[in-house]
């Protein structure tokens, strides 16, 4: 399995989807969940896919890793 990380489009994902991303965030820094995060971009790491953004409130990195249901 590749190790690089395979970016992927976030946009192509229809705009209702976009948003529950968005919005529904876990910050480990607020330690607060969906605070909302921007700046996304997705990509794929180890056959596993992320959504990585900005935390709105604070602007640490905040991940979301999609299970397989998801993608
Ligand atoms: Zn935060």
């Amino acid at each position: 399995m590749s190790e690089e990380r395979i970016e992927r489009d976030f946009m192509n994902r229809d705009e209702q989807e976009r948003r529950a991303f968005l919005e529904q965030t876990w910050c480990d820094k607020c330690l607060q969940e969906n605070l909302g995060m921007k700046e996304p971009a997705e990509y794929e790491y180890k056959g596993i896919v992320f959504i990585e953004g900005k935390c709105n409130q604070c602007g640490e990195i905040v991940l979301t890793e999609l299970t397989d249901e998801e993608f």
